[in-house]
C-alpha cells in the first residue's frame, strides 16, 4: 500500500488496482473500484485506516476484476454505498450478465449489488467531504465507463482501463478513441491506471497517446 498524494492511496492489486481517498470527514473513506478481494481492502488497517469507515465506492465500469469484491465488502460493512454510470448499472445490479462482466471468463460467480446512485450523462460530481469527485463518462471499453478526476494542488485522474481492451459485442472502438482524446485534454499530473500502475508528468500524455490511432 502506497500513498500517491496526501490522503490518496494505492491499496494494491486484486484483479485491478484499488485506490482509496481519505476524506477526513463524515464521508470517511472513498474507494475507486473494489477489485476482487476483500482481504486486499482490509489491508488498509496497516495504515491505521479502518475498513469499516469506507462509506463510498465509485465503480469505473462493470468488469468483474473491478467489481468482484463489492458483495463481500457490503456484507462486511453495510455502510458502503456504490456508484456507477447508468449505462453499466444493469450488469452490476442484476444476475445474468456474465458476458458483459466477464465473470464466466474469470470463473467467478458474480453476486450483484445495489447501486445507491446511477450516474448520468457526460459528467456528474460526487461531493464527499471537501473533495469533488468528477465522474467523467468515457464510453468505449464499456458503455458506461467512467474516469474520475480530482482537482487538488495537482490534477489526479483515476483512469482504470485506459488500455482497453476492445471486446467484441461490449466495447465500441470509436467511442473509446473519443474518450481517450477527452482524457488527454484534461492534462492531468497523475494518472492512476487500473492495471499498469501510476504515471506522472509527461509520462501521462505519452501513456494515453499510445492507444490513440
Ligand atoms: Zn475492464
Amino acid at each position: 500500500m502506497k500513498e500517491i498524494f496526501k490522503d490518496i492511496y494505492h491499496i494494491g492489486n486484486s484483479g485491478c488496482s484499488v485506490y482509496l481517498v481519505d476524506t477526513k470527514s463524515n464521508d470517511g473513506l472513498v474507494l475507486i473500484d473494489c477489485g476482487m478481494s476483500l482481504s486486499l481492502i482490509k489491508k488498509i488497517s496497516k495504515r491505521a485506516l479502518n475498513p469499516m469507515n469506507i462509506k463510498h465506492c465509485i465503480l469505473t465500469h462493470f468488469h468483474i476484476d473491478h467489481i468482484g469484491a463489492c458483495h463481500d465488502l457490503k456484507q462486511f460493512n453495510k455502510n458502503v454505498k456504490f456508484y456507477a454510470h447508468e449505462l453499466d448499472a444493469v450488469a452490476i445490479e442484476e444476475k445474468g450478465h456474465d458476458k458483459e462482466t466477464a465473470a464466466k471468463w474469470y470463473g467467478v460467480n458474480y453476486k450483484p449489488i445495489k447501486l445507491s446512485k446511477r450516474l448520468k450523462g457526460e459528467l456528474e460530481i460526487l461531493r464527499f467531504g471537501t473533495y469533488e469527485f468528477k465522474c467523467i463518462h468515457t464510453p468505449g471499453h464499456t458503455p458506461g465507463s467512467l474516469a474520475i478526476l480530482l482537482e487538488l494542488e495537482k490534477k489526479i485522474l483515476f483512469g482504470q482501463d485506459i488500455h482497453g481492451p476492445i471486446i467484441p459485442g461490449v466495447s465500441d472502438f470509436e467511442d473509446y478513441q473519443d474518450s481517450l482524446k477527452k482524457l488527454l485534454d484534461l492534462k492531468v499530473d497523475i494518472l492512476c491506471e487500473g492495471h499498469f500502475g501510476l504515471f506522472q508528468g509527461e509520462e501521462v500524455q505519452k501513456y494515453i497517446k499510445q492507444y490513440i490511432e
